[in-house]
C-alpha cells in the first residue's frame, strides 16, 4: 500500500524568484586557430554551431578563424574577467 520513500505531501513552498535586473554579462570565449596560429576571442552569436560532445565531457565550438578564414571546430574555453 505504502510507496517507499515517497512524502505525499512536498510542504508546498512556492518560489517566488524575481528577476530585479536583466543580466547582460556577455559570455566571451577565447579561440586558437590550428592552421594559421592567431588567437582570438568572440562571442555566443559568433558562432556557428556549438555542441556538446559527450565522450570528452566539454562543449565544442565551430567558428571561422577571423585571420586565415577556415572553419575551425575547438573546445569552449570562456574567458575570464
Ligand atoms: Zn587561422
Amino acid at each position: 500500500m505504502s510507496k517507499m520513500g515517497t512524502d505525499e505531501k512536498e510542504g508546498g513552498v512556492a518560489m517566488a524568484v524575481k528577476i530585479i535586473k536583466e543580466g547582460n554579462i556577455k559570455e566571451v570565449f577565447e579561440g586558437w586557430c590550428m592552421y594559421c596560429g592567431c588567437e582570438f576571442e568572440y562571442e555566443k552569436e559568433d558562432l556557428k554551431e556549438s555542441f556538446y560532445d559527450q565522450r570528452e565531457g566539454c562543449t565544442y565550438h565551430t567558428i571561422k578563424c577571423p585571420y586565415c578564414g577556415i572553419d575551425l571546430c575547438i573546445e569552449e574555453r570562456r574567458k575570464r574577467g
